[in-house]
């Protein structure tokens, strides 16, 4: 079973952090380039902070240390863009709201 390396949460979709990192990191590419440098930055953070586990991705299809639910991820990242923009975090609660969450982002 594989939990969340930051809140323990059992995760139901199998996403490593790197194909989460891809797919927001597009999303911000998309929206406003000059923040994907400090993005990167972020989730490098963010991953320092993530205790050791094992996910296997169903993306990418291989395994990865360390694993976060898409909650974390998407709450790090919003908090991270409401300091830099608070425009952006509005659209991004939009695109991706944890109540969309369960709508398979990935389907
Ligand atoms: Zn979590
Ligand atoms: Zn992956």
């Amino acid at each position: 079973m594989t939990r969340c390396g930051l809140c323990s949460t059992e995760i139901s979709q199998s996403v490593c952090p790197l194909c989460l990192t891809d797919k927001f990191e597009a999303w911000i590419e998309k929206k406003k380039l000059s923040l994907v440098k400090p993005f990167r930055e972020e989730v490098r953070t963010m991953l320092d902070k993530t205790r050791y586990g094992k996910i296997s991705c169903k993306i990418c299809r291989s395994e990865h240390e360390k694993a976060i639910c898409m909650n974390c991820y998407a709450g790090k990242i919003h908090s991270f863009l409401a300091k830099k923009d608070e425009k952006l975090a509005a659209q991004f609660l939009q695109d991706f709201a944890p109540k969309s969450e369960r709508s398979e982002l990935y389907a």
